[in-house]
């Protein structure tokens, strides 16, 4: 081998070292730089894990305040909802407590005493308000009767129903003022003398001067108002059936304290009517005190 070959080789080997020497430090020098990167990125993504964690948990308990504070919210507003029912409750209470003692101021009080031949109702006493009867429900075409006005409308339904029963019923006598009483009563003493006194005039005196009251009688009885009408289809319908329209007879038979009159029915109201039917009371027999609570519904 010649020197220039040898020196040839030489230079070539060395270059080409160079090159390789060169070629493992830039290498070396872009892993060292890609792995500083790769760090600085992973020092990037563990802080930003970091934030991005401590971000939900703040939205965590954010929510978590936000939930219970409309919890709350909805329990306070169902705690006003009750306060203010039961307070709505109290009103229509109140309200309702107010009506009745309204309805029972307007109530005529009287309309419920139990009168008697010692207990009589005020001379001056007239009712609130009368209406004339209808005339075909009268006995004496001649007469003008009147009647309790808002009892009126119980009277003709009893009446009505009955004629679609086929039950005929008259009226001898309803209303009778303080004035025509007594009148009556002096016919009475004039026709049967003291006797007058154990006679009907007394008994059914203020319970006619109320407006509330009449006598009833049907054809094919000879005299109206005698004991005869007890025997009539007429006075069975009425036994059965006049609770329903609110009247009761006053003086029944076998009752402690007055004469017997088939004929004279008193309006008490269709609830006490029935009470008193249904429990085979008599009126005279039961204590006022309770039949004062039926006349609030004295005209239902
Ligand atoms: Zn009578």
């Amino acid at each position: 081998m010649s020197i220039k070959k040898y020196f040839n080789s030489n230079i070539i080997s060395l270059v080409l070292n160079g090159i390789a020497l060169v070629a493992i430090i830039v290498a070396g020098y872009f892993i060292y730089s890609l792995s500083q990167n790769n760090i600085a990125l992973k020092n990037d993504m563990s802080s930003t894990t970091e934030i991005l964690s401590r971000r939900i948990t703040n939205l965590e308990s954010a929510l978590a305040t936000t939930t219970l504070t409309s919890q709350e919210l909805a329990q306070r507003i169902l705690d006003q909802q009750n306060q203010s029912n039961s307070f709505q409750d109290k009103i229509s209470n109140i309200a309702g407590t107010v009506g009745t003692l309204e309805k029972l101021s307007k109530t005529d009080k009287e309309l419920l005493q139990k009168y008697s031949k010692v207990y009589f109702l005020n001379d001056n006493y007239v009712p609130m308000s009368l209406a004339t009867i209808d005339q075909r429900y009268i006995w004496d075409k001649t007469k003008i009767l009147q009647f309790h006005n808002m009892a009126l409308t119980f009277l003709n339904r009893m009446l009505d129903q009955a004629i679609s029963w086929n039950i005929q019923l008259q009226i001898v006598s309803a209303y009778r003022s303080f004035g025509e009483q007594s009148s009556l009563k002096n016919d009475y003493l004039v026709t049967y003398g003291s006797g007058a006194n154990q006679f009907s005039a007394d008994q059914g005196y203020s319970e006619h001067q109320l407006g509330t009251t009449v006598d009833l009688t049907t054809e094919g009885v000879k005299i109206p108002l005698t004991t005869n009408f007890e025997d009539t289809p007429s006075y069975k319908w009425l036994s059965e059936n006049a609770y329903r329209y609110g009247f009761i007879l006053s003086y029944p038979k076998n009752n402690s304290y007055y004469e017997y009159e088939p004929w004279h029915w008193r309006f008490v109201g269709v609830e006490l009517a029935t009470r008193l039917y249904n429990e085979k009371i008599f009126f005279s027999n039961m204590e006022q005190r309770i039949i004062d609570t039926f006349l609030v519904n004295i005209f239902d």
